[in-house]
């Protein structure tokens, strides 16, 4: 049998304990039939055989990215990236270009602007933006996500006025201290006052903005992804691109009230073997640290004692539970504050003979204990891990402040999940997040916070390949480098295995392999 593609001379990350480097691989149609030396593979080329030579490039299983959301990564493709303004003057001039390109009226969006960069010193107000856009409606999101900044035109908008006012524990609406008119700043709740007048754009772009979502997601050598739906909208869109040959293979995780409300209306999909599946219903026990809606056993160190509050009764959640596993769906349950672990696990405990089967996953599973740790471990439940998330929490959330220390040290504690045999999966948690897993993986090898919790750079790659295969049942197709498997690769500039851990974020990926064929090529 002669390949149809062959790789060689390189460097092969292959994930499999019993052989886990080669120096070539041999495809043929979507399958890999040969993972070997150059010289054995050498074997099956012939003259129809397309050869990619390595020249001592890494070759790894294509990432599977355990959660992601792919449409508004779509929209988010659309907004301007002001993660490099060093002042309002180029916050200013970003703008000016914009402008340049769109009617009046037309909402621009932004993020990232950092005013601790700023040279000169100083804080922007709508009157800065004002002066660039004076017809166009402009919100600028600051990098922590705490806070945005509107244009006049955004305020008129939203409604906002002088007289506008929210609860001081909800949000802040910026306003002059003499005049009362409003700054152009919104904290907290008070961004949804915009958020509610940006129009949704129509069907059909949020169509085109998810499919060049997906062509962005291939360049950094995802394969395969787990789709965390959060609107109805995204399966009509899920629908439509399954009418052509997918991008990249997509797992759906659908969450429980949508899937109630939708049930047999809107899950009719063309299903694609290997590419698409509606694999997981994923229910959610409680909120997010983040925003204190996470649900804890002991109150946040903040002035109100708040433990956040979980979302359901506990006969409510085991009977949802078990809606989920009749239907034959993969259960996720997300719960992130301590207390929404413990009442996952009692749900968990109840279908106790089911789990083996199942392959129970526990989305973040933030904030534990020992006691939580020994049930995660005895149930086998699998842990949903975004590893930008972690810092996230420690550095813009001041998880340490919000928590004290001792339970900090119980937030995302990785070393100590894997070490109890705890099975860890990586995902980007994008747009939230950046897309590139390398950054994901540098985070968690390179800890900043409760460094004695890193793990090392061969445990976060099988998050993203062998353990996400595992997850999703399909560890006999992907997530390794193995003849009889699915030839989803991705083609690398460095060996991230043999480089300082601190430079893993900056490794390229040059090539992107799914089935066998070459979707991107750096
Ligand atoms: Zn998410």
């Amino acid at each position: 049998m002669s390949a149809d593609l062959a790789l060689i001379n390189g460097n092969i990350l292959t994930m499999c304990r019993s052989t886990p480097r080669a120096e070539a691989i041999a495809i043929k149609g979507e399958q890999i039939i040969k993972v070997g030396t150059t010289r054995e593979v050498i074997l099956l080329i012939d003259n129809n055989t397309k050869v990619i030579q390595l020249e001592g490039k890494t070759v790894i299983p294509g990432f599977i990215d355990t959660h992601i959301h792919v449409t508004d990564f779509g929209r988010l493709l659309l907004w301007l990236n002001l993660n490099n303004c060093k002042s309002i003057k180029d916050l200013q001039n970003i703008l000016k270009k914009k402008i340049m390109k769109i009617s009046p009226s037309k909402w621009i969006l932004g993020r990232g602007w950092n005013d601790t960069l700023f040279v000169p010193k100083k804080f922007p107000t709508r009157f800065d933006l004002d002066l660039v856009a004076p017809e166009n409606p402009v919100v600028f999101y600051h990098h922590s996500g705490k806070f945005c900044l509107v244009n006049s035109k955004a305020l008129e908008f939203a409604k906002i006025t002088r007289q506008t006012t929210i609860l001081s524990t909800e949000g802040i609406i910026g306003k002059n201290p003499i005049t009362g008119d409003p700054t152009g700043i919104l904290k907290g709740k008070a961004m949804d006052f915009i958020w509610k007048s940006i129009p949704e754009p129509a069907p059909d772009d949020l169509l085109e903005l998810t499919k060049l979502a997906c062509s962005k997601i291939v360049e950094t050598g995802i394969t395969s992804i787990h789709w965390m739906v959060l609107t109805p909208i995204e399966l009509s869109i899920i629908k439509k691109l399954s009418h052509n040959l997918l991008p990249l293979r997509i797992y759906v995780v659908i969450p429980f009230e949508i899937w109630k409300k939708e049930l047999g209306h809107n899950l009719q999909f063309n299903l694609q073997k290997n590419s698409l599946r509606i694999g997981a219903i994923e229910i959610s026990a409680d909120g997010y640290l983040a925003n204190k809606t996470a649900a804890l056993f002991y109150p946040y160190r903040d002035e109100f004692k708040s433990t956040g509050k979980l979302l359901y009764t506990q006969d409510c959640l085991n009977s949802s539970v078990i809606e989920i596993l009749q239907s034959g769906f993969q259960l996720i349950i997300h719960a992130m504050g301590d207390k929404a672990v413990e009442a996952a696990l009692i749900s968990i405990e109840k279908v106790t003979n089911k789990i083996q089967e199942t392959r129970i996953r526990l989305e973040q599973a933030a904030l534990l204990n020992k006691n939580l740790l020994e049930r995660m471990k005895r149930q086998k439940t699998m842990v949903s891990v975004q590893p930008c998330v972690i810092n996230s929490e420690f550095k813009t959330w001041s998880a340490i402040d919000n928590l004290g220390q001792t339970r900090a040290r119980w937030l995302f504690p990785l070393r100590t999940l894997i070490d109890n045999d705890i099975l860890l999966l990586g995902g980007s948690d994008c747009p939230m997040e950046p897309i590139n897993p390398f950054l994901g993986i540098q985070t968690i090898v390179n800890k900043q916070y409760f460094i004695e919790e890193a793990i090392n750079i061969t445990e976060a790659l099988t998050m993203y390949t062998i353990n996400a295969a595992y997850s999703t049942k399909e560890e006999n197709c992907k997530g390794s480098i193995e003849a009889g498997k699915l030839a989803d690769l991705a083609v690398l500039s460095e060996d991230p295995t043999k480089i300082s851990s601190n430079k893993i974020e900056g490794i390229i990926v040059t090539t992107t392999i799914i089935g066998g064929k070459i979707v991107y090529s750096g």
